[in-house]
């Protein structure tokens, strides 16, 4: 099995996929993959990808959509007071 170094993530894929989609998908994946991001509510870095836009904080237990490979939320949006 031909694994190349420095992929890290993305050799799961061993030989499929060509190497230029694949280190596409490494620079993608390599900024929240193993990683906790900030929460955009509390600040604590506690977010996780629960899957394709959607976050999830085990700190302030905030389960919210961001964008599909990153949390921050949109700057257009506004909190609504429930
Ligand atoms: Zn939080």
């Amino acid at each position: 099995m031909a694994t190349k170094k420095g992929l890290g993530s993305v050799k799961r894929f061993e030989t499929r996929y060509g190497a230029t989609t694949k280190q596409r998908m490494f620079n993608v994946e390599s900024q929240y993959r193993g990683k906790r991001l900030e929460c955009p509510f509390c600040g604590k870095k506690n977010v996780k990808r629960v899957f394709s836009g959607v976050w999830n904080c085990s700190k302030c237990e905030t389960k919210f959509t961001g964008r599909a490979y990153n949390p921050s939320i949109s700057s257009k949006r506004t909190e609504v007071e429930l």
